[in-house]
């Protein structure tokens, strides 16, 4: 099984909302970009778009949606937006290094539940423990919990 039913999106999207109440920003985290993962390093999901111009390895080569993980963010730093929004820079910055270390998994669970992207079974079988999990009201199959906090 691959592919979730509509309500089982729907539980997983409450069931992450309430585990990590900051995916319900809009300004940055998954919703703020297009799902996948990071432009420059392509291992992290990628959590924000800085408005500066897109860094020199990525170039003209870079897709409008072009958007960062979190240390590919931390390392390009303040200068990755533009001089006017060095302040929203900072915020956002703090904002990415407070974030939980499974974050990662968390966003990409997101775009799952908000059907952006087809999980693989892997994703598939965490989504499904965690529906389970606070469906159920019990710690649900082994490893649901280590999914998340
Ligand atoms: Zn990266």
């Amino acid at each position: 099984m691959v592919a979730l039913t509509r309500e089982e999106r729907r539980a997983l999207r409450s069931t992450l909302l309430d585990r990590a109440p900051w995916l319900g920003d809009t300004d940055r985290g998954p919703q703020s970009v297009s799902a996948g993962e990071c432009d420059l390093c392509g291992q992290e999901a990628r959590l924000v778009q800085p408005c500066g111009p897109p860094p020199s390895a990525l170039g003209a080569a870079a897709a409008p949606t072009w958007a960062l993980g979190r240390r590919c963010a931390a390392e390009l730093g303040v200068a990755g937006w533009c001089d006017g929004h060095a302040e929203e820079a900072r915020t956002t910055l703090a904002w990415l290094a407070a974030l939980p270390a499974n974050a990662d998994l968390v966003a990409r669970l997101w775009w799952v539940a908000c059907g952006e992207v087809r999980p693989d079974p892997t994703l598939s079988r965490t989504a499904v423990a965690l529906i389970a999990a606070d469906t159920v009201g019990n710690a649900g199959p082994p490893g649901a919990d280590e999914a998340l906090p």
